[in-house]
């Protein structure tokens, strides 16, 4: 249990169209409700129903994000992307950017870089998602890695507060698998300690769901949740922000 604040970060991915608004109902109502009073719940749904959720969130406090940006700070001729300015002015107020299903498709450090440049300059905070894979595990090099993923991605950055850092080890991103809570505890708090600012939030995403969530809120040091799967359903996504609590 903990009554810290927490977030909790729904990511859709490539799912969901407009009859899935009808399933949000519930989790506006329970958003409404004294059982979150120490938290922020954040959907990342596809770009094509931002604006239809952004509409649909316009009484309560939960907040939207894009899962995905181009770097350009500009319009131009890029077929089939948006850039930040195009998130923010459709009612984004958060981007994922670096998630590791982009890294897979040759996403660099330095990409990603300009990528959280940009997300910055316009005004959204940024959901910075970091982790190792399971062959760098089993290599022992997962600090390493996140060492290089958080120097390169942060590279010339100063002000971070509006920085997220998000860590999803690949292996546990769809597997069902999570990692043991001694090791996500000294995970979380080696990727603290690379901030000056204590302050800033890490949240702990791969596999979350109602089950797993009694065994993760006991991690002290984690600030909330990234979610995939399980927040695609209204009940089991306020199963977890409840178990957080309860
Ligand atoms: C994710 O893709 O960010 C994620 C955490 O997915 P899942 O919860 O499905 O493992």
């Amino acid at each position: 249990m903990t009554n810290k604040y927490m977030y909790f970060v729904a990511n859709w991915k490539m799912y969901g169209n407009l009859s899935s608004l009808n399933t949000l109902d519930k989790v506006i109502k329970f958003s409404k409700s004294k059982e979150i009073k120490r938290g922020r719940l954040i959907y990342c749904p596809p770009n094509t129903l931002i604006s239809s959720f952004s509409k649909k969130f316009r009484n309560c406090q939960i907040g939207i994000g894009g899962q995905n940006c181009h770097e350009s700070k500009n319009y131009g001729a890029h077929t089939g992307f948006v850039n930040c300015h195009m998130l923010k002015n459709i009612g984004a107020h958060f981007v994922i950017i670096g998630h590791s299903e982009n890294r897979e498709k040759g996403e660099s450090d330095k990409l990603i870089n300009q990528k959280i440049k940009s997300a910055l300059e316009a005004k959204l905070k940024v959901i910075f998602c970091i982790g190792e894979t399971l062959n760098e595990k089993r290599k022992k090099k997962t600090y390493s890695i996140l060492s290089k993923q958080i120097k390169t991605g942060l590279k010339n950055i100063k002000n971070k507060s509006n920085i997220f850092l998000a860590y999803e080890p690949v292996w546990a991103i769809g597997s069902g698998i999570i990692p043991k809570p001694q090791d996500l505890l000294k995970t979380v708090k080696f990727i603290k300690n690379k901030f000056k600012d204590r302050s800033t939030k890490v949240l702990y995403g791969g596999s979350v769901n109602p089950q797993n969530i009694t065994n993760l809120r006991e991690i002290n040091n984690i600030d909330g949740f990234l979610i995939g799967g399980a927040s695609q359903n209204a009940k089991k996504f306020i199963d977890i922000v409840k178990k957080t609590y309860t």
